[in-house]
C-alpha cells in the first residue's frame, strides 16, 4: 500500500469514526476510569448508610470543584442533605446527601436553568432491590451501567460546559442524586427544596444507565414532555454516529426525571438500555462500552448546547 494510500485510509478512518480524535480517546479514559473507581468494591456498592456512598459523595464533589463549578448548597458544601429512615422497624434516621454544582449564567440576570442530573447511589451488597438468585443476592452489586455510567457522564458535561470559561447563557445545575434505588428520594427532596426555583426550571436532563450503548442506538424519552425538544434533537441528530430511538410519553416513572415530570418540568431521560446484568453483581465495569459513552457525551453536549441557546420549552402533559 502506497503512504498515501494508507494516509488516506487513515484520515477517512478519522472523520468517519471520531473515537479516534484525541479528544474523545482522552473522554473515553475518563469516563471509564470514573466507572471503574465507583464500582470498585471499595466504595461498596455505594448502598445507603455505606461509607462507599459517602466516600463517592466526596470524590463527585472534588469532581465538580475542579471542573470549576460552584456550590450548589446554602452552606457552600456542595452537599444537600435529607433525613432518611431506612428500616422503618427501628426508627433510625440517617442523612443522605444529593450532590450539587452550580454554573452560573454569564449574565447573572438570567434565571432560566437547566438541571442535569444522574442518581450516583445503588444497591451495596443487596438484598433488597436484588434481581440476582440465591446467594448472589448478597454479593457485592458494583452498579457500574447503574448507575456509575451516568455519573461518569454527568462530570463529563460539567467539565464541558464549565470550561468555556465564559459563561453560559442559562444556568446549569448539575446534581448527583441519592437514594434513588429507593425511590428517587434525592430528586424527590431537591424537587422539594430546588437550589433555582422550580418555576425557572426550564428543563431536566436524566442520566440514569448510558453505559451499555449496543448497535450505536440511544434511548431518549421524555421527548415529547417539551414543546422545542424534537426540533432540537433532529438537529443535534445529524452531527451524530447514534441514531435516537425516542420513547416519547411512553416511560418509566421510577427514575429522577419522575419527580420533575410530575412537577411540570420538561424532561429528557437518557439510556442505553436495560440488560439481564441490571440490579445484579454482573454490572461491572468491564462491560461499559467507553467509545459508546463517549458519543453519547458528544450528542449531549450538543443538545444541552442548543438547549441553552434556544427559547424555553413549554411543557406538554404527558398522553398516556
Ligand atoms: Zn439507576
Amino acid at each position: 500500500m502506497t503512504m498515501r494510500r494508507s494516509l488516506c485510509i487513515l484520515l477517512c478512518t478519522f472523520a468517519a469514526n471520531p473515537v479516534f480524535s484525541q479528544n474523545n480517546t482522552d473522554a473515553a479514559a475518563r469516563l471509564k476510569q470514573t466507572i471503574e473507581t465507583l464500582s470498585a468494591p471499595s466504595m461498596q456498592g455505594r448502598g445507603v448508610g455505606t461509607e462507599g456512598l459517602q466516600r463517592s459523595a466526596e470524590l463527585i464533589r472534588n469532581a465538580f470543584r475542579s471542573a470549576g463549578l460552584k456550590s450548589g448548597a446554602a452552606d457552600g458544601s456542595f452537599f444537600q442533605k435529607f433525613p432518611y429512615t431506612p428500616d422503618k422497624s427501628t426508627g433510625k434516621e440517617i442523612s443522605l446527601q444529593n450532590v450539587v454544582g452550580v454554573l452560573q449564567p454569564a449574565d447573572s440576570s438570567v434565571r432560566e436553568t437547566i438541571v442535569i442530573g444522574a442518581h450516583y447511589d445503588h444497591l451495596g451488597s443487596g438484598p433488597a432491590f436484588s434481581l440476582a438468585k440465591g446467594e448472589q443476592k448478597h454479593a457485592l452489586h458494583p452498579g457500574a451501567d447503574d448507575n456509575a455510567s451516568g455519573v461518569a457522564l454527568l462530570l463529563e458535561l460539567a467539565r464541558h460546559f464549565a470550561a468555556s470559561g465564559a459563561g453560559v447563557h442559562k444556568r446549569i445545575v448539575f446534581i448527583a442524586f441519592s437514594g434513588e434505588e429507593e425511590g428517587e428520594l434525592g430528586s424527590k427532596y431537591y424537587v422539594a427544596h430546588p437550589f433555582a426555583t422550580l418555576a425557572d426550571t426550564a428543563t431536566m436532563i436524566n442520566l440514569d444507565m448510558v453505559g451499555r450503548v449496543r448497535e450505536n442506538i440511544i434511548g431518549i424519552a421524555g421527548n415529547k414532555s417539551g414543546d422545542t425538544f424534537d426540533a432540537i434533537l433532529d438537529q443535534a441528530a445529524t452531527a451524530s454516529h447514534l441514531s435516537m430511538m425516542r420513547g416519547g410519553d411512553d416511560y418509566p416513572d421510577d427514575s429522577d426525571h419522575g419527580p420533575f415530570a410530575a412537577a411540570g418540568v420538561p424532561f429528557l431521560y437518557i439510556c442505553s438500555g436495560s440488560h439481564d446484568d441490571r440490579h445484579t453483581p454482573g454490572d461491572t465495569a468491564d462491560k461499559i462500552n467507553a467509545p459508546g459513552m463517549v458519543e453519547v457525551a458528544n450528542l449531549m453536549e450538543s443538545v444541552i448546547g442548543k438547549l441553552l441557546t434556544s427559547s424555553r420549552p413549554r411543557f406538554v402533559t404527558r398522553l398516556k
